[in-house]
């Protein structure tokens, strides 16, 4: 019976391997309190969160907390039901056609989260004489909704429109072909090149998904994502998006003006066989959205912030992602650098995500931070000064010694 759990023991070994080196795991960290969206007490210590998806700042949201509390005194805690039985409520139906007015489509479905709207649409969409083709860095939710479906996958090179091209190339042009790339990828924070990936795309006909799970809030003139700031929104059939990040709460969507979205309804297991949104969770959705809308000035705050660590910590010599977003995945040497320097942050109050593979992308592990609007200029000074600890730390030594060979060298 125990053989079950071999195949989790290399897992288990780096796990506690951190265990043994660390009091306090990165990996099984408690969140006691929680004072603001970029303050909380973690293990008695009073933190600045920099590793959450909070970019917005939204989960206090006074309107959002206040809808929240009557929707679930009007109409309680659950619905108890899925969609497609006793939990479809007017709030689901308003909150879908808020979200399709947002985005100026047609059809708007929502799922229970961001992870089941993957699921639901890609394993229903494509069926067995269809082709997906996905980036090789795609989210697990894609991977997973892949896997659940009959279509033929097919993996690209991350952000590689040219080899997307030679695969598409490859494959018979009456066949029905989805593609499917991120706006902002999760871990290193980098960009899809969405007008090229659109124009291969449409060369060969076939039809094309973006996930904007973290990049909806934040790009674009009405924070609509990548796809409104590249403006290729009309030319992309499908867009994917979370409550769960600049929206502060929880659940999913997808949007598109193809009438055969509605379909899913039935045929997305994701969506039939599950429950549906708390009603609190519609409202402050709800609530969130309208304030992502109406408030340009949080994605000001936000990029004002994003700059400055960005450039703070490439400043400092990190190797950071390519692209400046508010995703800012600082790449560490191994994994004993990066536990380290996770505990000198937490060790001087700051918080952030350590991330591992297969979770990372090329097998790297990083400190994952994530930028919020609600960040004091005062936070971002204590943050990047605890990150020059971390460099100083890391690779002080090894600089000093370098340049004690060059003089060396120098002086024979
Ligand atoms: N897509 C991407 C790109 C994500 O990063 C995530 C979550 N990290 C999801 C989908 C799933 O979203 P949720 O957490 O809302 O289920």
């Amino acid at each position: 019976m125990t053989k079950f759990f071999d195949k989790f023991s290399h897992i288990k070994q780096i796990r506690s391997n951190f265990l043994e080196q660390s009091e306090c795991n990165p990996l099984g960290m408690k969140i006691e309190e929680i004072y603001s969206p970029t303050q909380a007490r973690i293990l008695g210590k009073d933190c600045i969160m920099v590793g959450t998806n909070n970019y917005l700042g939204l989960t206090m949201n006074e309107d959002a907390i206040n809808a929240s509390c009557a929707a679930t005194q009007n109409a309680g805690t659950g619905t108890t039901g899925s969609r497609v039985a006793n939990g479809s409520y007017k709030g689901h139906q308003a909150l879908e056609k808020q979200i399709a007015d947002y985005y100026e489509k047609d059809h708007c479905i929502l799922f229970t989260t961001g992870y089941q709207a993957n699921v639901g649409f890609i394993s229903a969409i494509a069926g067995r004489d269809d082709y997906i083709l996905i980036d090789a860095d795609s989210h697990a939710s894609i991977y997973d909704g892949c896997k659940l479906g009959d279509a033929t996958i097919i993996r690209f090179k991350h952000n590689d429109p040219e080899n997307l091209d030679k695969k598409l190339a490859r494959l018979p042009a009456d066949a029905n072909r989805l593609v499917i790339v991120e706006g902002v990828y999760s871990m290193l924070g980098d960009l899809a090149p969405i007008k090229e990936f659109v124009a291969v795309t449409k060369k060969h006909g076939a039809a094309i998904m973006v996930d904007e799970a973290h990049s909806m809030g934040i790009f674009g003139e009405n924070g609509r994502g990548v796809c409104e700031q590249e403006g290729v929104e009309d030319d992309v059939d499908f867009i994917i998006g979370t409550f769960s990040k600049s929206v502060g709460t929880i659940g999913g969507y997808c949007v598109s003006n193809h009438a055969g979205l509605q379909d899913l309804r039935y045929a997305a297991r994701a969506y039939v066989f599950t429950a549906s949104l708390p009603p609190a969770i519609v409202a402050a959705a709800s609530e969130n959205l309208s304030t992502i809308q109406n408030t340009p000035s949080l994605r000001k705050a936000l990029w004002h912030n994003t700059d400055r660590i960005y450039y703070g910590l490439q400043d400092m010599g990190f190797e950071i992602g390519p692209d400046k977003t508010p995703v800012i995945g600082v790449k560490m040497p191994d994994i004993e650098g990066g536990v380290r320097a996770w505990q000198i942050l937490f060790e001087q109050g700051i918080y952030v995500n350590m991330a591992l593979p297969p979770a990372t992308p090329a097998g790297v592990c990083l400190l994952r931070c994530s930028i919020c609007a609600a960040h004091t200029d005062a936070q971002i000074d204590c943050i990047l000064v605890a990150f020059q600890t971390v460099y100083d730390a890391l690779y002080g030594a090894q600089e000093e010694e370098e340049e004690a060979s060059v003089k060396k060298a120098a002086s024979a």
